[in-house]
């Protein structure tokens, strides 16, 4: 070949690669459980429970360390993960108000672009779901047993515990309604491990032979901190006193969070009434594994800190057990994937709504800004541009899954959506990253009594402000106190670096378009919702 016939070879080469169609868009698959914390799956390395097919998605893709939500709340951080945008903007900025379908979301998005689009589980957002060409949801909260399940508007009672069901109906979905000529967007949203925490029959006994000692700060008494950690209505084992002054479902209870039929003092609980709604069958299987138990407490009743350990036994036994089934669903899933030749060109993202905590503080829920409850799980796998065994230590947000999952798609970011595509992450293209994070908090007063709040955290530091009817700041050194035991608002020593997060914290809410007047403008509503 002459040197002309070369570059001319070249030339077409290159015109070639130009202009060949570019390869299939992913398929994405979003999987979100509710109230997952981050201890309870074993790739994070805390040693509560197994999780192996949760933990392949991160040995087979990447691990986020830093990964954390805007407002640490079931519906407004699903508001989040659909639209890209802060409470303040999307709206749904607490369990009350109402969610407006009518305004973007991602689905909607890559629905447009062609993909097929299916919703399958818990959304706690009332009202059809827009964006999706399938949809199978629980109404609100759903149940553990026999749930209703809303399918394309219809609703229908399916027996069988929720967490088996859900895989059922979205492997179906990939069985018998893909459309195998369009990429696919699938969101497999788990109801566990929410409260009340059931079990599925299987795993009502799993961890029966262990004793699990409970985080160091368990009996925290929340000296140096503020108002807030004082006067929350969410302890694991609250005393009888703190238990008839709490609301309704505040604090852990004998018969909602315990299964106590008969609490030890011989009151019945109403926790029978729950059980109504199981066959007889699972109503038989229940008993049988509890009744022992609860016996046994009945008879050599404990006090103090005995009590307090036996309820974060039987608290923690119980949630993790419920995340038992959400493993075994992933495997299902991913097994599909292999079987089907779907693993290469799928993403594959596993995240809760928030974060939860496993007696930390002595606490259960979440709300909080502190960090078990700002945080959230996040594994992503994409063989062709993930590399396996991948760490991420940027601080990513619930914020950011919208315009990242229509960055891989090749969708440009609208306007108005205010999280960062993470793309440039995980494909590790580039490190550049925001050095601050924002966060919301609005309901309140409610159930577990957490005060409104906003704040930012840094690498290092955490800076939050607690309002409404109390106005104190929190400062926390997460280098020194990574439990956040000390507030350091106020301490001389920290005063410089107190000035530069009030600072950026006034330059991010500029940012985001926040402030005190949003709340206000949600309030009124709010207290009106309550009121009902
Ligand atoms: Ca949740």
């Amino acid at each position: 070949m002459g040197i002309k016939s070369f570059v001319l070879f070249l030339f077409t080469l290159l015109f070639l690669s130009c202009t060949v169609p570019k390869t299939s868009p992913p398929n994405i698959i979003f999987i979100m459980s509710d109230d997952h914390a981050y201890q309870a799956i074993s790739a994070y390395g805390q040693g509560l429970n197994s999780t192996p097919n949760i933990d392949r998605i991160a040995q087979e893709g990447a691990l986020f360390t830093k990964g954390f939500v805007t407002n640490s709340i079931c519906a407004p951080s699903r508001a989040v993960m659909l639209t890209g945008k802060h409470s303040f903007k999307n709206g749904k900025v607490d369990n009350m108000q109402d969610f407006d379908w009518d305004q973007d979301n991602f689905a909607k998005q890559l629905q447009a672009a062609g993909y097929q689009t299916a919703l399958v589980g818990k959304i706690h957002l009332r009202g059809l779901p827009q964006g999706f060409d399938y949809s199978a949801v629980l109404p609100g909260q759903g149940h553990y047993y026999n749930p209703d399940f809303i399918i394309n508007g219809n609703t229908e009672r399916i027996p069988g515990y929720v967490t088996s069901i859900t895989t059922s109906l979205t492997l179906n979905w990939l069985t018998t309604k893909r459309d195998k000529d369009r990429p696919f967007l699938l969101l497999y949203h788990q109801k566990a491990p929410h409260r009340n925490w059931k079990p599925e029959e299987k795993y009502l006994t799993l961890f029966d032979d262990v004793t699990f000692d409970p985080p160091a700060n368990f009996f925290d008494d929340y000296s140096n901190r503020g108002t807030a950690a004082k006067t929350q209505e969410m302890l694991i084992s609250a005393t009888e006193e703190q238990l008839a002054r709490a609301g309704l479902y505040g604090h852990g209870r004998w018969g909602h969070d315990f299964k106590m039929i008969t609490d030890p003092y011989g009151n019945a609980t109403g926790f029978d009434q729950e059980l109504e709604r199981f066959s007889s069958d699972q109503r038989e299987a229940w008993l049988k594994a509890y009744t022992p138990k609860n016996d046994a407490l009945r008879a050599n009743p404990l006090e103090g800190k005995d009590l307090a350990l036996w309820k974060f036994n039987r608290y923690i036994k119980d949630y993790l057990r419920t995340i038992q089934s959400v493993d075994d669903g992933v495997g299902e899933l991913l097994n599909y994937l292999d079987q089907e030749g779907l693993t290469e060109n799928t993403i594959v993202v596993y995240t809760s709504d928030q974060g939860f905590y496993l007696g930390e503080h002595g606490w259960f829920d979440k709300r909080f800004m502190y960090e078990e409850s700002l945080r959230t799980p996040i594994l992503m796998r994409y063989p062709k541009e993930i590399p396996a065994g991948s760490v991420v230590d940027k601080m990513v947000q619930n914020l950011d899954f919208a315009p990242t999952f229509l960055d891989f798609a090749g969708i440009p970011k609208p306007n108005d959506m205010q999280g960062e595509s993470f793309k440039k992450l995980v494909s590790q293209t580039e490190t550049s990253w925001r050095d601050a994070i924002y966060y919301t908090y609005y309901e309140y007063p409610s159930v577990h009594m957490v005060k409104r709040h906003y704040g930012i955290r840094t690498d290092r530091f955490k800076l939050i402000h607690f309002y409404y009817d109390i106005n104190e700041w929190e400062l926390y050194d997460l280098e020194k106190d990574p439990s956040e035991m000390r507030n350091l608002y106020g301490e001389e020593s920290y005063s410089e670096i107190q000035t530069q997060l009030h600072k950026k914290l006034d330059s991010i809410r500029s940012f985001y378009g926040d402030s005190d007047q949003n709340d206000q403008a949600f309030l009124q509503t709010y207290l009106e919702a309550i009121q009902k």
